[in-house]
């Protein structure tokens, strides 16, 4: 029967190995989509995706492949992102799949994400498809790579597809690999219905589409359906399949990946990883479905136009219904009004839901500098855990302090050992192990406080190996610490959204940096600015703004009129994300400067 000629499989790599142009040739060999309207990385196809050229979401699409043994089969193909901030993304595409196509560079070899997204694929029992791809690449050497992987991995990769998914190479060889590797589902038709919610997306005129698994039974438009943990009702008003776009159906059924659709306007009523099920024949249990993603970065979102909050709140809460790891609460700020507390699996998840809030939503923002959550234990014998600088308690009320440290690992070729280990040391980590993967690389693994290295770490790491190591981190234990606040006081007045928490060692160098950045960054005034930064009432380190002298355009006299007007265009432009505290306008930038650590 039909099932028989179903496959469900991730694509999942490193970030940059070729999951998404995979995925484009995967989807012309197949006809899905036509020649001409064929385009790079097709299946990026948010803004920010082709912009950037990464991928930030899963997206599942539908093809048919008539395969050697005379078949025609269904593939649901996801691809996936490979950053580290977005491996959300990657573990709930898994859970709908029975296969996982691992794609590895054969220039690059073996990298961090990689060992991590297979694991998740292995701790799923998946069936590993490994793929060594551009192979075109005159440094492509894609034996030894084969090695890494069976040697690293412990994965059979003797009879791995070669491939370049640039050239179109091995393309086929693969497709044909999924249908005699990946099984095909299995669950029960005649079951009540079982489907697994693995995305969601908010449309204003369809409500909420859930992007859907079914592991049992059958559903079609009409039918009345539960979500199984909030409980709330719907009638399914359309079923359907992304190939690449939209395609309704008249069913969908065990073993297909599809949307749903049911007029669901109540934001609050889904989740990811909920279960849905037949309102009149419900299934006995719902689906493990996932675990909570705890944010590792918390920062505050503000409006620039302070009557634009209710709207935030609506576009927070549309947009978590697509990026399932966002968290957010209401704050209020001194100087920026009210606001959200919101969490983030990393600074890039951080930039990326900031820019689909201003484009998606059309919000301008400011965002306040990130922090990590800190436990502060008073003397009255609680703690408090702050993940908003200035609620830190008062230096007289703290007994002890302790911070998140994270496990890190990073891959690097022998060479770099001792330049990875400077640094890790300077950001002060605590060396834990060294492993040799093979001759030329080795694993050094470090408990790093969360704090250094979410900012900038990947960036020197990268420019102190030339771009070799890679690394992956896991939150691990909260460890003692010494840490004090830092406030900045503009014009003599506290700012409270730009105060930060520092560790004691580093916050006299800090001081000076950020005084000298908000000097640099904030725009001259018609009054001299003091810009100070203190711990309690001790001012450490000060600087001024100087009182501008003149309009900025004056000098261009009347007659170059297009300058003149470009200056000003780039003027407003750049008011345009600004926040005007007491008589001092405060950029974006500002409140981002302390995380400059030179
Ligand atoms: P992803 O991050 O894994 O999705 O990687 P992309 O598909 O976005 O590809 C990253 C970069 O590698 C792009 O510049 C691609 O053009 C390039 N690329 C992908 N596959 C190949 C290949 O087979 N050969 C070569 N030479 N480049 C490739
Ligand atoms: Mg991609």
């Amino acid at each position: 029967e039909h099932q028989k000629y179903i496959r469900n499989f991730s694509i999942v790599a490193h970030i940059d190995h070729g999951k998404s142009t995979l995925a484009d040739r995967i989807l012309e060999m197949t006809d899905t989509v036509a020649k001409r309207d064929m385009q790079n990385q097709l299946l990026d196809d948010m803004e920010l995706e082709r912009e950037r050229g990464i991928t930030i979401k899963l997206n599942a699409v539908e093809l048919k492949y008539h395969a050697k043994d005379g078949h025609d089969y269904e593939f649901h193909l996801i691809d996936t992102p490979g950053h580290v901030d977005f491996s959300y993304e990657v573990s709930r595409s898994l859970a709908a799949c029975e296969g996982a196509v691992l794609v590895v560079d054969a220039a690059q070899g073996v990298e961090a994400q990689t060992l991590a997204n297979v694991y998740l694929a292995i701790d799923d029992d998946l069936e590993i498809v490994p793929v060594i791809n551009k192979i075109d690449l005159p440094s492509a050497r894609p034996d030894m790579v084969k090695k890494e992987v069976e040697d690293i991995i412990g994965i059979d990769a003797d009879n791995a597809v070669l491939a370049s998914a640039k050239k179109g190479i091995g393309i086929e060889d693969l497709l044909e690999r999924i249908v005699e590797e990946v099984p095909a589902p299995t669950g029960d038709l005649d079951a009540p219905l079982k489907a697994l919610v693995f995305d969601s997306v908010y449309d204003d005129y369809r409500g909420v589409v859930l992007s859907v698994r079914l592991e049992d039974g059958v559903v079609k438009p009409g039918d009345k359906i539960r979500l199984m943990n909030s409980g709330s009702e719907y009638e399914v008003t359309e079923v359907g399949v992304n190939s690449p776009h939209p395609v309704q159906r008249e069913y969908l059924m065990a073993g297909d990946v599809g949307y749903i659709t049911a007029s669901i306007k109540d934001i609050n009523q889904t989740r990811v990883g909920d279960t849905v099920t037949n309102a009149n024949n419900p299934a006995e249990e719902a689906l493990p479905g996932y675990r909570e993603m705890e944010p590792m970065v918390y920062s505050g979102l503000y409006p620039t136009d302070n009557a634009k909050f209710t709207d935030l709140r609506e576009s927070l809460e549309k947009l978590k219904l697509n990026d399932a790891a966002l968290e957010f609460e209401p704050e209020s700020s001194q100087a920026l009004g009210f606001g959200f507390r919101c969490g983030f699996l990393g600074m890039l998840h951080m930039d990326v839901v900031q820019e689909r809030l201003e484009r998606e939503f059309n919000l301008d923002l400011i965002t306040t500098a990130p922090s990590v959550t800190y436990h502060f234990f008073t003397t009255d014998g609680n703690r408090k855990d702050v993940e908003n600088p200035s609620e830190m308690p008062d230096a007289s009320e703290i007994k002890s302090v302790e911070e998140p440290y994270v496990n890190a690992t990073v891959m690097v070729p022998n060479d770099y050992v001792g330049a990875v280990m400077e640094l890790c040391q300077s950001r002060r980590g605590q060396f834990d192990t060294m492993e040799y993967i093979d001759d030329y690389r080795v694993n050094i693994m470090y408990s790093i406080p969360l704090s250094e290295i979410i900012f900038d770490f990947f960036d020197k790491l990268k420019s102190t190996t030339r771009g070799y190591a890679s690394l992956d981190y896991e939150l691990g234990d909260y460890k003692p610490s010494d840490l004090v606040k830092i406030d900045i006081l503009l014009n003599g007045e506290k700012v409270d959204a730009l105060s930060f928490i520092s560790h004691r060692q580093f916050s006299a160098s800090r001081a000076r940096i950020i005084v000298e950045k908000l000097k640099k960054i904030i725009p001259r005034q018609n009054f001299e600015i003091p810009v100070q930064a203190a711990i309690g009432a001790k001012v450490i380190a000060r600087t001024n703004i100087k009182a501008y002298r003149k309009d900025v355009t004056a000098h261009l006299y009347g007659g170059d009129r297009t300058r003149r007007m470009k200056l000003l265009e780039k003027q407003k432009a750049g008011k345009k994300r600004m926040k005007a505290v007491g008589k001092v306008d405060i950029p974006q930038a500002a409140f981002m400067a302390v995380l400059q650590t030179d």
